[in-house]
């Protein structure tokens, strides 16, 4: 954490610019980014989304903290994304260290390394970022040098795969949590840093918002299993909360969203609507772990499409969440918008799956003056009995009734998501996914009187997480998923009078395994995480540096020394007593409600969504002492900026 040795490395850089592909992405300066004077701010964070540059800017997280620790007096924040093969070769060679590229400062100098994960295929990265800065891949290395190396985002409500290289983590909203921590490291540093780093990471964990692994020992059963998780030092809490911010309206960020130099995944700014999620899906962890709901209102969302608008010159909106559609007021915002925008020609999108006529409603809204080229529904599971398990609620009915809506409304590709490998799944629940596809081409082409429409099945294979009713399920493995898509896919192409009008794109069972690894791991997985990295993996989210054999045979060479090997963390299936790794860390989910949950899907009961009905509970609301915060307010798109307002004829007084 030394101010001393914080020099732009970019003259260095520079020179390595010329022989990289896409340099830009390196360079910085983005309109919106920022740079603080290094001297005259005493807490500096670098912040990390463990991807490229294309994946890693748009990422709202930690735009959102970026923007909240930059608009604080007397703290910076600056960014730093991973770097490609390419580079990395010529910055070892060079001694070029990782760098953040809002000022090109080495990441080592900096008093914080936050990372945000919001999938577990990032870890190698974090590896390679860690090594690059300098930084000991080992917590228990580092010295008074190095920042606190902190982890957040969904992933991050099981570290315990990545317990040995972080210092701690914080699970749960960041916007308030950032700055709480800031305080404290604020304040040690003022006093001199007493006690050093232990001090400073033993005051973080003393708030029960910050968890630091090194504070925890983990003891095993002679069979593997974990038998206690318990901290090593008095004062150090059981269990670790998450964090929730309770009034969105309060936190309008990002107000001046960052604009990408390069080519990133998504060209547009984004709003996010509201948090959480009650619709209950069991194999969703974001809808788990995010309860409970917490709307945006509608004023909000205006200044901030307003103003973001203003800030960026953006031409296109998506209003996020993790279902749009399922705002209180989602009519009225979407139609108030799509007013106020109509002639500056500014695209609107809304990513809902929703399998019903309001959700087309609300596309047909959005795209009142554009084309309708897509729509994308998600009946998840194939069966109706599989539907019953997930807790999603559609029939086939709902969904031919509401394709019927949609090809009559002019649209003409219908794109239907689904998972394979659910639990209790057998080869007819996926195989039915085929007789849906059909009945939705039949409809296609009764409604539309033509023959020229499409529907792709995309399938997905299921992955439990931790903190959902799924958390103890066993995990498909890849050869049966890949047996079980191969029957679908024979299934589909062999419909002579369909087929053809059928899309069918599908991945093959072999990643999700490893994703379920590092997902439901524990802290013997590190030893798994480090030989891949050691090994040369990087950017295991990405098709063509994933590698499957590599990972195995790192498993094989790590695991067995512990007594456990891959399909003890995957296909296994785990039992009420159980003690599972991420047990001491506390999503607001009641254990106990999760079990009944899982009991409710083996027999296939479904729950309804707290947000209409009474509450389940969970346990979420108790415990942050809050209530779902749903509208309606009452409140209005207002103000509105009146656009090309008619003149007011003379005389008349508006
Ligand atoms: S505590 Fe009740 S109302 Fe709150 S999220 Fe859980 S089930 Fe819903």
């Amino acid at each position: 954490m030394p101010a001393e040795a914080a020099e732009s490395v970019f003259p260095q850089l520079e020179a390595l610019l010329p022989h990289v592909q896409k340099p830009i992405q390196y360079v910085g300066g983005e309109l919106n980014s920022t740079v603080k004077d290094w001297d005259s701010c005493d807490v500096r964070w670098a912040l990390m989304y463990p991807d490229a540059y294309e994946v890693g800017l748009p990422n709202q997280g930690v735009m959102i903290l970026y923007e909240v620790l930059n608009e604080q007096e007397g703290v910076l924040a600056e960014r730093t994304y991973s770097v490609w093969p390419d580079l990395e070769a010529l910055m070892r060679e060079h001694a070029v260290p990782q760098f953040t590229v809002d000022s090109h400062r080495p990441v080592k100098a900096f008093d914080v390394f936050g990372l945000s994960f919001s999938t577990e295929l990032g870890y190698t990265n974090m590896l390679a970022a860690l090594d690059l800065a300098g930084i000991p891949l080992q917590a228990k290395d580092r010295t008074l040098d190095d920042p606190i190396v902190m982890a957040g985002g969904h992933a991050a409500f099981n570290p315990e795969p990545i317990a040995d290289f972080i210092d701690c983590a914080v699970i749960g909203d960041g916007e308030q949590a950032v700055l709480e921590v800031t305080k404290i490291i604020k304040a040690w540093k003022a006093e001199g840093r007493p006690g050093g780093r232990e001090e400073l990471l033993f005051r973080l964990a003393k708030t029960g918002g910050v968890y630091v692994p090194g504070f925890y020992d983990v003891e095993y059963l002679p069979d593997g299993r974990i038998a206690r998780v318990v901290p090593n030092r008095s004062g150090v809490p059981w269990r670790v909360s998450k964090h929730t911010v309770m009034d969105l309206d309060e936190w309008p960020y990002p107000k001046q969203p960052l604009v990408p130099l390069a080519e990133t995944v998504h060209e547009r700014m984004s709003v996010e609507i509201f948090r959480g999620c009650t619709r209950g899906c069991r194999f969703c962890q974001a809808g788990m772990i995010t309860r409970p709901v917490r709307e945006r209102s509608i004023t909000g969302i205006g200044e901030m499409v307003e103003q973001g608008l203003k800030a960026t010159g953006f031409e296109e909106v998506g209003l996020l969440s993790l279902s749009s559609a399922d705002h209180s007021e989602i009519g009225d915002i979407a139609k108030g918008l799509a007013d106020r925008y109509e002639d500056d020609k500014i695209g609107l999108s809304l990513p809902s799956t929703r399998v019903d006529a309001f959700n087309i409603d609300l596309a047909n809204e959005l795209t009142r003056n554009g084309r309708r080229s897509g729509l994308t529904f998600a009946p998840e599971g194939g069966s109706e009995r599989i539907r019953k398990v997930i807790n999603k609620m559609v029939s086939e009915d709902d969904l031919i009734r509401t394709v019927a809506t949609a090809y009559g409304n002019g649209w003409r590709q219908v794109k239907l998501y689904f998972m394979c490998g659910l639990p209790t799944e057998t080869d007819e629940d996926v195989l039915q996914i085929a007789d849906m596809a059909t009945r939705v081409i039949a409809k296609g082409r009764e409604v539309s009187g033509s023959n020229d429409i499409r529907c792709t099945v995309s399938i997905g294979g299921f992955v439990p997480k931790p903190h959902t009713p799924f958390q103890w399920a066993p995990q498909l493995s890849a050869e049966e998923t890949d047996a079980r898509l191969a029957k679908l896919r024979d299934k589909i192409r062999g419909d002579k009078k369909y087929g053809r009008s059928i899309g069918f794109r599908y991945h093959d069972g072999k990643p999700g395994i490893i994703e379920g690894l590092l997902s439901r791991g524990d802290r013997r997985v590190g030893a798994v995480i480090r030989a891949v990295y050691e090994d040369g993996g990087r950017f295991d989210g990405w098709r063509e540096h994933f590698s499957y054999d590599r990972w195995m045979a790192c498993a094989d060479k790590t695991l067995p020394a512990f007594g456990v090997d891959v399909d003890w963390y995957t296909t296994r299936e785990r039992t009420y007593e159980e003690v599972l790794p991420w047990d001491h860390l506390d999503s607001g989910l009641d254990k106990d409600w999760l079990w009944e949950d899982w009991q409710d899907a083996l027999d296939e009961t479904e729950v309804e969504d707290c947000r209409w009905t009474p509450c389940f509970d969970c346990g979420v609301c108790p415990q942050m002492d809050t209530h779902i915060q749903i509208g309606p307010t009452g409140k209005k798109l207002l103000p509105l900026t009146v656009k090309n307002a008619a003149p007011a004829p003379s005389g008349h007084v508006h």
